[in-house]
C-alpha cells in the first residue's frame, strides 16, 4: 500500500470524549471512527487489524475441526421466551418489533438460535459431536458503553457452540478450545492470563476467561504464585471463615441514635467502632423476589456470586426508592431484625460468626449496637459472597500462597453449558438403547472487535501504538526521507516492490511531507519495522529502526535479498523483545 492512497486520516488531538488510552489512539491513528455511543465504524487500517485477528481464531478454529456457519443477527422472540432469557436476559438485549407487531431481538449472544437450529437437524447419537462456529455482529445494549471498543453495544464476537451426547466428549472439546484459545493469545503475541470465571448470564457449570494484560483493564484478576490458582474477581473464592476471630461474651441488644449517619463511614465514625464491627444489610431484588445480603462493614458484596448461589441471573440491587416504598424506611437504616418472612437472609461468612455488631434498627435515624446473628436475627443461608482481596490466603487447599491482583481486559470466555438450553427447548436425540436424552452443550465466545483495543491498551508509549507483527496494519514501513530526490525516490519504490513479492506486508509513505510527518504517523499507526532511506543511502546503506527501540541499524543494501533477510531478522527480533519487554 501506498500512503498516497491510504485512506488513515490521522488526528494530532485526542478526541474531547476519550476515556482510555485505547480509543485515543485507534481515534487518532485512523482505525475507527465513532457513530454513536457504543457503535463504530472501522476504518481501512482498523479493519485490516480486525481481520489479521479474525484469522488467526479461524484458523485457531479450523485446527481443532470447528466448522463456520452463519446465523442471523435478528433473533424471534419465541426462542428467547423458551429459554426464559426474554426477561432474565435484562435491558442489554435490544427488542424491536417489524410491521407484523412481533417481537425480535438483536442476537447478543447466540445459544437459543443454534440450539434451535440443531434441535431439528441432529436426531440420532450417531450425528454427534458437532462443532461449529461463527464470526458476526453482536448486539448488546451495555447500560454504559465506553472504552471504544472494549465496551461497545454493536460488536464483532467469534462465537463457537458444540453438541455432545455426554459429558467426557464435552470435557474433551472444552480442553481443545482452552489450548486453542492460549494458541490464540500466544499467536497475537501478547500478555495474558486464563482464569477461572463465573458463568454469569450464559450459565452452565464451568468456564474460564481469558484476558489480555493491562493496567486499565476493567477485569481484575486474582491468582496465586505458589500454586497456580487464577481467578476473575467475580469467582475468586474467599478461604476465610472467620471462626473464631472473635473472642467475646455476647452482650445485651440495644437500639441507640445514629441521626443522619446513614453510610458505614459515618456509622462507624460516629459509634466510634471499628468497620469491622459493623454489618452491611443490602437489599436486592430479582425478578421473584427480595433478598437481603449481609456482609462485614470493611467488605464489599459480590452480587455474582449471589446470582451462582440462587441460580439467578435477574438479581440486582434494589433501587432506594423500591426498598423505601416496601420497607417504609431509607437504606441507610436497613438491617436485618423485623425483616419479613419472605425475605431470605444471606450472609457472607464475615458476618455469620461476629459478636456484637452494629446493624440498621428499620427505622429512620436507628442503629441496634450488640447485635447477633442467629439470636437476634435469622440468617437463612451462610456463603462465600464477598470479593476477595489482595494478600488473603489463596483458596487452594494446603496452599500456603497469598493471593495478589492484575488488571486484564477480558477477551475470550469458554462455557460447559451441559443440557441447560436444550431441556428448555426440547433438544433431544435418541441414544444407543433408543432412550430421549437431551444434547450436551458447551459454547465458547471470542471478543475479535474488543481484541483489538485490548491489545492497543497493553502496547503503546507516548508516540502511539506498538502493534505485534502478526496483526499490525503493515509489518514494514519504507520511509524515503529526502524531498525531491529522485534516486532516493527510485531505490524506495525498488525496495516496496521487492518486499511486495516476497509477501512482505509493506506500507511505502511516498507522500511529499517532511521527514518529521512521516515518522510521527509511522509511528503514532504502530508499524513494527521502518525502513528509512536517507542521508546514508549515498554511502550504500539504508536505515532500520524499530517501533519498540530508540536504536538504528545501518544495513547495507548490496542486494534486496540481503535487505529482505535483514528485514525478517530484525522482525523476529521485535517479536521476542515485546514478549520479554512486557
Ligand atoms: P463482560 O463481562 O466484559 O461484559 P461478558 O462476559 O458479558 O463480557 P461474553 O458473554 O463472555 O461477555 O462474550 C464473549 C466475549 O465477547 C467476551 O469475552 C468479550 O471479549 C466480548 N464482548 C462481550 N461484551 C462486549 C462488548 N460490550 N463490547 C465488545 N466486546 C464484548
Ligand atoms: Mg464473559
Amino acid at each position: 500500500m501506498r500512503y498516497s492512497k491510504l485512506y488513515a486520516p490521522t488526528l494530532k488531538e485526542s478526541p474531547a470524549d476519550s476515556d482510555i488510552k485505547s480509543y485515543e489512539l485507534l481515534i487518532r491513528g485512523g482505525f475507527i471512527r465513532k457513530i454513536s455511543s457504543g457503535v463504530y465504524s472501522y476504518l481501512p487500517l482498523g479493519w485490516k487489524v480486525i481481520r489479521k485477528i479474525e484469522n488467526i481464531v479461524r484458523e485457531e478454529m479450523e485446527r481443532i475441526g470447528s466448522q463456520e456457519i452463519m446465523l442471523p443477527i435478528i433473533h424471534p422472540a419465541e426462542l428467547w421466551q423458551m429459554t426464559g432469557r426474554w426477561d432474565d436476559y435484562g435491558p442489554e438485549l435490544m427488542k424491536l418489533k417489524d410491521r407484523h407487531n412481533r417481537e425480535f431481538t438483536l442476537g447478543p449472544t447466540h445459544e437459543e438460535i443454534v440450539t434451535f437450529l440443531m434441535k431439528n437437524e441432529l436426531r440420532s447419537y450417531k450425528q454427534f459431536p458437532v462443532n461449529v462456529f461463527q464470526v458476526a455482529t453482536k448486539f448488546r445494549d451495555e447500560i454504559r458503553p465506553r472504552f471504544g471498543v472494549l465496551r461497545a453495544r454493536e460488536f464483532i464476537m467469534k462465537d463457537a457452540y458444540t453438541f455432545h451426547t455426554d459429558y467426557n466428549s464435552l470435557h474433551e472439546t472444552y480442553k481443545e478450545f482452552y489450548g486453542a484459545y492460549d494458541n490464540i493469545c500466544k499467536r497475537l503475541g501478547v500478555k495474558y492470563a486464563i482464569v477461572e470465571a463465573d458463568t454469569g448470564a450464559i450459565g452452565g457449570s464451568f468456564s474460564h476467561e481469558f484476558h489480555v494484560l493491562a493496567q486499565n483493564g476493567e477485569g481484575k484478576i486474582y491468582f496465586c504464585e505458589n500454586c497456580g490458582y487464577a481467578a476473575s474477581d467475580e469467582k475468586a473464592k474467599s478461604s476465610e471463615d472467620f471462626q473464631g476471630v472473635e473472642e467475646e461474651t455476647l452482650k445485651e441488644i440495644q437500639m441507640v441514635d445514629t441521626g443522619d449517619c446513614k453510610t458505614i463511614e459515618e456509622v462507624s465514625n460516629f459509634l466510634n467502632v471499628p468497620k469491622t464491627k459493623l454489618i452491611k444489610s443490602i437489599l436486592l431484588k430479582s425478578n421473584k423476589e427480595w433478598i437481603m445480603a449481609l456482609i462485614r462493614g470493611d467488605k464489599e458484596l459480590n452480587i455474582s456470586k449471589i446470582r451462582s448461589f440462587f441460580q439467578d441471573q435477574t438479581i440486582d440491587l434494589a433501587q432506594p426508592e423500591d426498598v423505601l416504598k416496601a420497607f417504609k424506611v431509607n437504606v441507610g437504616y436497613i438491617g436485618p431484625i423485623n425483616v419479613p418472612n419472605d425475605v431470605k437472609i444471606i450472609a457472607d461468612f464475615s458476618v455469620s460468626s461476629m459478636k456484637n455488631g452494629v446493624i440498621g434498627a428499620m427505622q429512620e435515624k436507628k442503629h441496634y449496637i450488640n447485635a447477633n446473628p442467629y439470636r437476634d436475627f435469622r440468617i437463612d443461608e451462610v456463603c462465600d459472597i464477598r470479593y476477595v482481596e489482595e494478600g488473603e490466603k489463596c483458596p487452594t487447599e494446603n496452599c500456603e500462597g497469598k493471593l495478589k491482583m492484575a488488571r486484564g481486559i477480558e477477551v475470550g470466555q469458554i462455557f460447559e453449558l451441559g443440557d441447560k438450553y436444550s431441556i428448555k427447548m426440547k433438544a433431544y436425540f435418541t441414544d444407543e438403547n433408543g432412550e430421549q436424552k437431551p444434547y450436551i452443550m458447551g459454547c465458547y465466545g471470542w471478543g475479535v472487535s474488543r481484541t483489538l483495543g485490548a491489545i492497543v491498551e497493553q502496547l503503546n508509549d507516548e508516540d502511539g501504538i506498538i502493534w505485534p507483527k502478526s496483526i499490525a496494519p503493515f509489518e514494514v514501513a519504507v520511509l524515503p526521507l529526502i524531498k525531491n530526490d529522485e534516486s532516493i525516490k527510485d531505490f524506495s519504490e525498488k525496495v516496496y516492490d521487492f518486499l511486495i513479492k516476497k509477501g512482505v506486508d509493506v506500507l511505502l509513505d511516498d507522500r511529499e511531507v517532511s521527514a518529521g510527518i512521516k515518522f510521527k504517523d509511522i509511528d503514532l499507526i504502530g508499524v513494527p519495522l521502518k525502513i528509512l532511506i536517507g542521508k546514508s543511502f549515498k554511502d550504500g546503506k539504508v536505515e532500520l529502526k524499530l517501533r519498540n527501540s530508540k536504536e538504528t541499524f545501518f544495513v547495507n543494501f548490496s542486494n534486496f535479498e540481503n535487505l529482505y533477510e535483514e528485514v525478517i531478522n530484525y522482525l523476529a527480533k521485535y517479536e521476542q523483545d515485546l514478549k520479554i519487554k512486557f
